[in-house]
């Protein structure tokens, strides 16, 4: 049976004590939403933010005890990954062109 923070903030993510390693990755990976007192590690505030929401999900992909649950509805992982890799692309193609104009000034 799961054991669950008293602290945990109500909501879809949630922590399993029993699994958590209490190494404290999930923080960084979404510090706005996972901290540790004392005892255990715990979702301190449950996602508001577009962001917060990828942070969290990109959290529970990565807990390397699997320790971090969602309930309901699991996030659009494949639509944020497909936004990271725009972005990466976008920004590499700035790269690219930037370079490209330093070299024809
Ligand atoms: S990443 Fe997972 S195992 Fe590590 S502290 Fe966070 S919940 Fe615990």
């Amino acid at each position: 049976m799961a054991v669950i923070h008293p602290l945990n903030a109500p909501g879809k993510y949630w922590i399993d004590c029993r699994q958590c390693d209490d190494y404290g990755c999930c923080e960084m990976s979404a510090p706005n939403n996972f901290r540790r007192d004392e005892l255990h590690e715990f979702v301190f505030k449950q996602p508001e933010t577009e962001e917060e929401e990828r942070q969290c999900a990109e959290a529970m992909l990565s807990c390397p005890a699997n320790a971090i649950h969602c309930d309901g509805p699991q996030p659009p992982v494949d639509e944020y990954f497909r936004k990271e890799l725009e972005k990466l692309q976008n920004d590499q193609e700035k790269e690219i062109l930037s370079a490209r104009c330093d070299t024809e000034m």
